[in-house]
């Protein structure tokens, strides 16, 4: 008989205050060619997955487990798996697999490939005791940090870093964070380490704080606009509402980046206010395999550190509910003891 593990798991898609997310039981799986098999010591809490249990993404798989910010140890390897070793630490991403052959793909765009498949959509994810990845697709990761710590870095920081290259933030620019949770915290700390001067522009007192905390020049609430204009702004908030005022802060010839896999509508702009003058609006649709090797290169170089709140696997259901409802402020790691 296959050993069982726990796991949750998306039933039927809804507003998360209806408990979405149900706690079941499910076999430990097995992992095929070329995969490695994961114990989850952590998986970081992302809006994604909220945005899964609730169905703005579009289930793939019926009842998934959702969860992308895995961290542990290879514990069992499938058939020609031979990158890393039992007991390796390594990370589980979002990006879990993409074609190789298509012209993206070729072209260094992995990230656009329209046959990628990512983790907790197309296969189940770490909100459980074990998880698969194709090891091709897993990151080799330090030692040195604990599995809580290295989480929020798996998509958070990962998109994150890729939002910052697409914002073309010059050295010592100034850039603009709207939204400031768990990717913005780790993309703000990236980007002052590397000389830029922040601009954080928020709801959420908790998220103000934060900033302030993390050495923000300016702070203000989210339709405030900062003092000075800004070479590059980056909008992590999924609410198209705040495009505008990113678009509006910036200096002719700025970027403003859209961080999220999801965005409700962006209002009418006016080519006047918010484009012309050269201003550029860009999407970042998740990341290559190098964005996410160059992030763990300069994490281990940078001061850089996820303002973490653990909670237990139990109350995984919980985390996403204060997600929504935006009481979490920092990053959310799902712990196990292991
Ligand atoms: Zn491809
Ligand atoms: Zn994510």
């Amino acid at each position: 008989m296959t050993e069982q593990m726990d796991a949750w798991a998306v039933d039927h898609p809804a507003p998360i205050d209806e408990k979405p997310l149900r706690q079941v039981r499910r076999d430990i799986p097995e992992p095929g060619p070329g995969e490695v098999l994961v114990q989850v010591e952590a998986c970081g809490i992302c809006r994604t997955d909220l945005h899964l249990c609730e169905g703005d993404l579009e289930p793939k798989r019926p009842a998934v487990v959702p969860g992308h910010q895995v961290v542990g140890p290879v514990v069992a390897r499938g058939i020609g798996a031979d990158r890393f070793a039992d007991g390796d630490r390594v990370g589980i991403a979002w990006l879990r697999w993409t074609c190789g052959v298509c012209e993206f793909c070729r072209a260094g765009a992995e990230n656009l490939c329209p046959r990628s498949k990512y983790t907790g959509w197309d296969a189940d994810g770490g909100f459980a005791e074990y998880a698969v990845v194709p090891e091709n697709y897993a990151y080799a990761l330090p030692t040195d940090r604990s599995a809580v710590e290295l989480a929020p870095f798996l998509c958070a920081g990962i998109i994150g870093y890729r939002s910052l290259l697409r914002a073309n933030l010059p050295p010592g620019g100034r850039l603009g964070i709207y939204g400031f949770g768990s990717s913005a915290h780790l993309t703000a700390q990236i980007a002052t380490a590397q000389g830029a001067e922040l601009f954080v522009m928020t709801r959420g007192e908790g998220n103000r704080a934060l900033a302030r905390e993390l050495g923000a020049a300016y702070v203000g609430e989210t339709a405030d606009r900062p003092p000075v204009p800004l070479d590059s702004a980056i909008v992590f908030a999924p609410a198209g509402e705040v495009v505008p005022y990113a678009l509006e802060a910036l200096k002719p010839g700025g970027t403003a980046a859209v961080a999220g896999i999801y965005l409700s509508d962006v209002p009418t702009l006016n080519y006047e206010r918010h484009l012309f003058h050269e201003r550029d609006l860009r999407s970042v649709t998740s990341n290559t395999r190098r964005d996410g090797e160059e992030l763990f290169r300069l994490v281990s170089r940078l001061p850089v550190a996820a303002h973490v709140t653990t909670v237990p696997f139990s109350a995984v259901d919980q985390a996403l509910a204060d997600v929504a409802h935006g009481r979490a402020s920092g990053s959310l790691v799902a712990a196990f003891s292991v």
